[in-house]
């Protein structure tokens, strides 16, 4: 049978761009959808946007930081709308790499939404519908909301780049990585804020010690962080929003925003009339090979809820082409996936945490707390922390976590090592780069738990 395309991909974020792209170097004839702005999530409403505020964020103490080291300088205000100007101007920039990269590949784009019709069909939203040999599903995800009432009156992640004007006060639900990188964020903009989470730690999922440490520390910088809290109801208060709690209290606040959890964006796409599984959270269920139970039909990225991050979705991209393109079945490894969170301190991490190590094996753990150099000369009085969890038997580093100022930085290095295979003794016969941070992941000699 005769196809329009080789491949269809539905969805213009990091995923589907890159597997679009690659697919149609390989000479296969490719169209892709895109319902929004190409680039996806990650470059429109995610970790493009997120990082330039981070870095507009941590340049609140810059200016007393540098009067400590003896420069004259005075500290002024932050002013949103410069930034938030900027800010889209480089979005608008990234959108249109990411246009450049699909036309000029011959990739053909349609800007609009799309369905699946039938297993070789994809359906836009004008009603046109073209075939193809291949469908791959890069959708991504979206915020939602809990499910109380008012719930309507707050915010999630993607409006919050298209604020107005910064709020005096924000509530943030959620103890997730983007409600803690946001709470981080918007304290360091000068914005009053408090954060919700119906845990007894945020951060859920990652080294407790880790986890401890970076959330004394968001405290310590003015985040009112309220554990075993949760929102009860929303009401409007003139322009403002009165939040009842678990706790009974009633408090009013300029904005409230929800970073309570993400869905795949599954609904409404035909799948499961045309037989592609669908699971429990809405994620289409793939194989190790991303091939859904449909075999004409692929899917990658955060539509799948395996690792949502964006390497990852570029990784599963990437590993389909090489299958379905280039005849080298390729599954895409999640194992030992370095990571940062963007958190005021930041961390960096790969591998196990010391309680997933220890319910696998007996472990040793070496860690210090310290304050570093630049920040101590400067009179502040925040730590980091080094960390490694280290197999007894296999002398292996099973995790190694990180909190500090460029943490995401030193992590991608350390993850090299991790995911080479590297033990204690390998860290330890590595020489310390001196005066630095970083050097204590090669001078820690003796475990401070065993067991
Ligand atoms: P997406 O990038 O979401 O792309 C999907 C695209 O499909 C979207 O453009 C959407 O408009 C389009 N689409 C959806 N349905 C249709 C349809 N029916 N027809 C046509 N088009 C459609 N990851 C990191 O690695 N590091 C970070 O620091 C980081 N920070 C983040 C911060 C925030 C606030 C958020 C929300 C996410 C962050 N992520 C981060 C996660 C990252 O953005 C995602 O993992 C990544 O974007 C997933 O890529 P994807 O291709 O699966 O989907």
């Amino acid at each position: 049978m005769e196809f329009d395309y080789d491949l269809f991909v539905i969805g213009g974020g990091s995923g589907g761009v890159r597997a679009g792209r690659v697919a149609a170097q390989e000479g296969a004839k490719v169209a892709l959808a895109e319902e929004d702005r190409y680039g996806g999530t990650c470059v429109i409403r995610g970790c493009v946007p997120k990082k330039l505020m981070v870095f507009a964020s941590e340049f609140a103490h810059a200016a007393e930081d540098a009067q400590a080291y003896g420069w004259d300088i005075q500290p002024g205000a932050f002013d949103w709308d410069v930034f938030r100007g900027k800010l889209y101007a480089e979005l608008d920039r990234l959108e249109n790499v990411y246009r450049n990269i699909l036309g000029n590949n011959g990739v053909e784009t349609f800007d609009q939404r799309a369905k699946v019709a039938d297993a070789h069909t994809v359906e836009l939203a004008d009603g046109t519908r073209k075939t193809a040999k291949h469908i791959l599903l890069a959708v991504g995800g979206r915020p939602t909301k809990l499910d109380v009432p008012g719930a309507e009156l707050a915010i999630t992640s993607n409006d919050i780049f298209h604020l107005d004007k910064l709020p005096e006060t924000i509530l943030i639900v959620g103890g997730g990585y983007i409600a803690s990188e946001f709470a981080g964020i918007l304290n360091g903009l000068g914005v009053k804020t408090t954060q919700f989470y119906r845990g007894a730690q945020i951060l859920r999922g990652f080294d407790d010690e880790t986890r401890n440490l970076v959330a004394s520390e968001m405290i310590e910088k003015g985040i009112d962080l309220q554990v075993n809290t949760n929102v009860v109801s929303l009401e409007q208060d003139g322009d403002k929003v009165k939040v009842l709690d678990t706790n009974g209290t009633t408090t009013t606040f300029d904005k409230v925003m929800f970073a309570t959890g993400r869905a795949p964006n599954t609904d409404g796409l035909g799948l499961t009339e045309v037989g592609v599984e669908i699971g429990r959270k809405g994620e289409v269920v793939v194989d190790d090979y991303s091939q859904t139970a449909v075999p004409s039909i692929y899917a990658v990225g955060d539509v799948t809820d395996r690792v949502n991050l964006t390497p990852v979705a570029i990784r599963e991209g990437m590993a389909f082409v090489e299958t379905v393109f280039k005849g080298n079945p390729t599954k895409p490894d999640h194992e030992l996936i370095p990571t940062a969170i963007f958190t005021q301190p930041e961390i960096g991490t790969v591998g196990l945490s010391e309680e997933e190590a220890r319910a696998q094996e007996p472990i040793e753990v070496y860690s210090t707390s310290f304050k570093p150099m630049q920040q101590s000369f400067a009179g502040r009085s925040e730590k980091v922390l080094m960390k490694l969890v280290v197999s007894q038997k296999t002398r292996k580093v099973l995790g190694c976590h990180i909190v500090a100022p460029g943490a995401g930085e030193m992590i991608q290095l350390a993850g090299i090592a991790v995911k080479m295979g590297a033990t204690k003794e390998d860290f330890d016969r590595t020489v310390a780069v001196h005066p630095t941070m970083s050097e204590e992941i090669v001078t820690m000699k003796s475990p401070v738990r065993t067991g």
